[in-house]
């Protein structure tokens, strides 16, 4: 079994998860006593949730770097990033280290692929809604189309995520206004959801829409274990 390198703490909410996911899938593939080999790095959200607003992706990927490398330095045979928006600096991690980088957008396409779909919803911050990196993963690898709520909406989305889910709260007036997000995007030909943003899935179970929801924590933690036993 590979060792596992999760970069966490964006936001400790979901990294926490991810732990747990990795664990059972672990056990749920190797059975007896087996569980993860793994070793976290995790991070100031304060430091990075600053930054992130202030738009400085130069200092931000020179955390993301030293992360990674500390990830290396420590054993680690592969790398995670756990969390959708902080992949805007995948491209300096991948430069900076010599270790496998497992793509959260490329384990969630995979998904997608696999349940035939073309056109999907994406749900995070105004980071990942807004700029180009996951979803041109999507459309070049996987030739899958991929909406965004309207302007005002992705306002919304992302303040609950910043106010409210990466705080642990989790609020049921919030739940309902991503549910009536996502009946907006069926009307618009979605045929699927992705949560790309990893706290999400806390809010949004995929008993609570009517179409396929893709849980990127979920897919990317169980994409790491798959890679970690082979
Ligand atoms: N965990 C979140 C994501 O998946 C948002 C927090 C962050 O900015 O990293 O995008």
């Amino acid at each position: 079994m590979k060792k596992i390198g999760l970069i966490g703490g964006m936001s400790w909410e979901s990294s926490l998860v991810y732990y747990k996911i990795i664990n059972e899938r672990v056990r749920e593939i190797s059975g007896g006593f087996h569980s993860a080999k793994c070793i976290m790095e995790s991070v100031d959200f304060a430091e990075i949730e600053k930054l992130q607003h202030k738009g400085d992706w130069e200092s931000l990927n020179s955390i993301m770097v030293d992360a990674a490398g500390n990830l290396e330095n420590a054993g680690a045979e592969l790398i995670i990033l756990c969390t959708n928006t902080m992949h805007l600096c995948s491209v300096e991690i991948i430069k900076n280290v010599n270790l496998p980088f497992l793509h959260i957008a490329e384990a969630t396409g995979k998904k997608i692929k696999l349940e035939k779909l073309k056109k999907v919803l994406l749900l995070g911050t105004k980071f990942t809604m807004e700029k180009d990196f996951f979803r041109e993963i999507l459309r070049n690898d996987f030739d899958i189309e991929v909406i965004i709520p309207n302007e005002m909406d992705r306002e919304i989305v992302h303040k609950i995520i910043y106010k409210e889910l990466v705080h642990g709260k989790i609020e049921s007036s919030s739940k309902r206004t991503y549910q009536r997000i996502i009946n907006d995007s069926i009307k618009n030909g979605a045929e699927g959801v992705i949560l790309g943003c990893t706290e999400i899935p806390l809010l949004i179970k995929s008993r609570d829409v009517t179409i396929p929801t893709f849980d990127t924590t979920r897919i990317h933690a169980e994409s790491a274990v798959e890679f970690a036993l082979n």
